[in-house]
C-alpha cells in the first residue's frame, strides 16, 4: 500500500486526486488530507478516505474541524497551520505528496516534501516559480522523485526520453512546444477585454478549475507561469519553449527532436489522466476518464498568441530570462491583481498592467536563499496592493 498525502484536497486537484485513488483501494491509502478553511468539504473526506491527519491552515478551522470529528466518534488527528502543514508533507507514512495548494502559499509544505525525498505530484506550478533553483536543489539533495500533474508538463514528461535530466541537448531534443487553449476571451474583440466579468474569465471554455488558475488561463499567465516551470523541470531556457494556441485541449503540450520528429500526447481535457499517470508512474492506471473520440474532434488548430492580447505572458517569459527573484516578484503580483480582479477590485485588464508596475518598481537579486525569497514576496505582495489602492 502507497501511502498519499494530498495537499489541498478540497479543491479541483484535490477532489479529482481521491476521485482516481477511490477507483484503486487497494493500491493507495490516504494518510493525510489538508484544506485552507473549507470545513465541511473536509470533513466529509475525512468519513470518506479515514486519513490519520486532517490539517487546516486557518485556526480556527482546525478547532472547527476537530470538534465535528469528535463529536461524530472519529479518531482523526487535527493539526493547524504551516508547521501542520509541513508534518504531513515529510512524515515517514507518506510516500507520496500530491502538492495542489493553490499560490506561494503550498511553497513550504512542497519544499518539506522535496527535501523529505517523497514522490512529489507537482501541481502547485507557483511554489516552482518562486523558489525553482531551491527546490531543484531540494529535490536531487532529498532524493525526491517529482511528477508533473499540469497536464502540459506531464505530456512533455511522457514524451521526453527517460534520461531528459542529462539535458536536452544530450538527448536530442530541441524543443518544447506547450500547448494553451487561449482561455474564454481568445478571440473576443480587444476593445471588450475592459469590461469582462470574474464569472466570464472564470468559464474555461474546457477545463474545469480553480478560480485563480481559471483567471490566470485568460490572461495566460498560467501559460507564463508553466514556461518558466517547464524551465526548471526540464533543464532548460525559454527560448528551448514555444508557446502554441490549440483551441481543442487535445494535444497536452509536444517535445521536438532534432531528427524533426515531433512526439505528442493527446486526451480528453481531464486532470485525472496526468494524476492517474503521477500516481501509477511507470505503470498505468484506470484514471476514469472517457477514451478519446477522434471523429468527435475532427481538427487540431495551432495558431500563435499575440503578446499585445496576452501581456501577461510577455511578462512571464521576460521574468524567467532576468531569473533570480524575479519569477517570484511577477508571481506575488500576480496573485494580488488575481485576487483583486475576483473582488471586483480590480479591470481584467489591468492585471498585467499592475505587474508590470511591481516588476518596475522592486529590485530583482540573483542567488536567493529562502528567507530571502520569502521576503521579496511579502514585498512585491504589499506593493501590488499599494498599485491597486492608488488606481481606485
Ligand atoms: P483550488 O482553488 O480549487 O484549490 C486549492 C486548494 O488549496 C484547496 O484545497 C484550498 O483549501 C487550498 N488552499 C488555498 N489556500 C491555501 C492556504 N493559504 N494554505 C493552505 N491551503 C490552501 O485550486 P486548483 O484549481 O485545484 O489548483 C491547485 C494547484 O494546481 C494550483 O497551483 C494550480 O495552478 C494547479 N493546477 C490546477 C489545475 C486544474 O485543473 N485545477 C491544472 C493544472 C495545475
Ligand atoms: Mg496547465
Amino acid at each position: 500500500m502507497i501511502g498519499l498525502t494530498v495537499l489541498g484536497s478540497t479543491g479541483s486537484i484535490g477532489i479529482s486526486t481521491l476521485d482516481v485513488v477511490a477507483r484503486h483501494p487497494d493500491s493507495y491509502r490516504v494518510v493525510a488530507l489538508t484544506a485552507n478553511r473549507d470545513v465541511e468539504r473536509l470533513y466529509q473526506q475525512c468519513l470518506k478516505f479515514q486519513p490519520r491527519y486532517a490539517v487546516m491552515a486557518d485556526a480556527d478551522a482546525a478547532l472547527a474541524l476537530e470538534k465535528r470529528l469528535r463529536d461524530g466518534g472519529e479518531s482523526i488527528r487535527v493539526l493547524a497551520g504551516m508547521d501542520g502543514l509541513e508534518h504531513v508533507a515529510s512524515m515517514d507514512e507518506a510516500h507520496y505528496v500530491m502538492a495542489a495548494i493553490v499560490g506561494a502559499a503550498g511553497l513550504l509544505p512542497t519544499l518539506a516534501a522535496a527535501r523529505a525525498g517523497k514522490r512529489v505530484l507537482l501541481a502547485n506550478k507557483e511554489a516552482l516559480v518562486v523558489s525553482g533553483a531551491l527546490f531543484m536543489q531540494a529535490v536531487e539533495q532529498g532524493g525526491a522523485e517529482i511528477l508533473p500533474i499540469d497536464s502540459e508538463h506531464n505530456a512533455v514528461f511522457q514524451c521526453m526520453p527517460a534520461d531528459f535530466s542529462r539535458g536536452l541537448d544530450q538527448v536530442g531534443v530541441s524543443r518544447i512546444l506547450l500547448t494553451a487553449s487561449g482561455g474564454p476571451f481568445r478571440s473576443l474583440p480587444l476593445d471588450q477585454l475592459r469590461d469582462v466579468t470574474p464569472d466570464q474569465a472564470c468559464a474555461h471554455p474546457n477545463w474545469d478549475m480553480g478560480r485563480k488558475i481559471s483567471v490566470d488561463s485568460a490572461t495566460m499567465m498560467n501559460k507564463g507561469l508553466e514556461v518558466i516551470e517547464a524551465c526548471w523541470l526540464f533543464h532548460t531556457s525559454p527560448e528551448r519553449i514555444q508557446v502554441v494556441l490549440h483551441p481543442q485541449s487535445v494535444i497536452h503540450s509536444m517535445v521536438a527532436y532534432t531528427d524533426g520528429s515531433v512526439l505528442a500526447q493527446l486526451g480528453n481535457p481531464d486532470m485525472r489522466t496526468p494524476i492517474a499517470h503521477a500516481l501509477a508512474w511507470p505503470k498505468r492506471i484506470d484514471s476514469g476518464v472517457a477514451p478519446l473520440d477522434l471523429f468527435e474532434v475532427a481538427r487540431l488548430d495551432f495558431t500563435e498568441p499575440s503578446f499585445e492580447r496576452f501581456a501577461c505572458l510577455r511578462l512571464a517569459y521576460g521574468a524567467i530570462e532576468t531569473g533570480g527573484t524575479c519569477p517570484a516578484i511577477l508571481n506575488a503580483a500576480n496573485e494580488v491583481a488575481v485576487a483583486a480582479f475576483l473582488s471586483q477590485r480590480l479591470g481584467f485588464i489591468q492585471i498585467p498592467e499592475v505587474i508590470e508596475s511591481v516588476l518596475e518598481a522592486l529590485p530583482v537579486q540573483q542567488d536567493a536563499d529562502l528567507d530571502t525569497l520569502l521576503a521579496v514576496d511579502e514585498a512585491a505582495r504589499r506593493q501590488a496592493e499599494q498599485i491597486i489602492r492608488s488606481r481606485v
